[in-house]
């Protein structure tokens, strides 16, 4: 668990994302998805473990549906106070563009076991998470699956089958969980700040 990258590719001074420090949510652990219109569109699918988000980028968005397997790239940690960032990084800095919180919620493992960070902690380094989210859009069981064959950074996010699997599209649910904007009207706000 380690947040030197993640302050190394960002200046504080100019973007408004928050600083890199090791914390722990004080009931169930947490999980976020931000939905961020960088160079690429992609959702950043984040879960809590041992103090920070581990996180991966999904370029298509997650998935209800379990024909329906998502590639998630591994990226640097993130710090646990990221869960509630929305807004837009400025043009120039890492990741600009803007930000909103699509869902967000607690989490754990299926593989249950007495210490949840320890189970996942090592389902992790065995590139293998099976996880139930309790999520606003989100729901239910997910596995995430490192490639066995690819570069260290690609996995898939799979939807498992249960009561909550659709074929039901839940990126047409746009709007932020916490502003209740969608990422273009998060935009237009930013904008309309910095003109005043
Ligand atoms: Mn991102």
């Amino acid at each position: 668990m380690d947040l030197s990258k993640y302050n190394q590719m960002r200046h504080f001074n100019a973007t408004a994302e928050p600083q890199g420090n090791i914390k722990k949510a004080k009931g169930e652990l947490i999980f976020v998805v931000q939905k961020h219109a960088a160079s690429h569109l992609h959702y950043d699918f984040r879960l809590e473990i041992g103090g920070v988000l581990k996180s991966w980028a999904i370029p298509k968005g997650p998935s209800m549906n379990p024909e329906k397997k998502r590639l998630a790239i591994l990226v640097e940690d993130h710090p646990y106070d990221y869960k509630d960032f929305e807004g837009t990084i400025p043009e120039g800095n890492y990741g600009a563009g803007t930000v909103i919180v699509w869902d967000q919620g607690t989490y754990t493992s299926i593989n249950n076991r007495n210490d949840v960070t320890s189970q996942l902690e090592s389902d992790f380094a065995k590139g293998h998470l099976s996880i139930i989210l309790k999520g606003k859009k989100l729901k239910g069981e997910f596995d995430l699956l490192k490639f066995k064959t690819k570069e260290e950074s690609s996995w898939l996010l799979i939807k498992q089958k249960d009561q909550y699997a659709t074929e039901d599209d839940i990126l047409k649910s746009t709007k932020s969980v916490i502003s209740n904007l969608t990422l273009e009207e998060m935009a237009q706000q930013v904008n309309e700040k910095i003109k005043r």
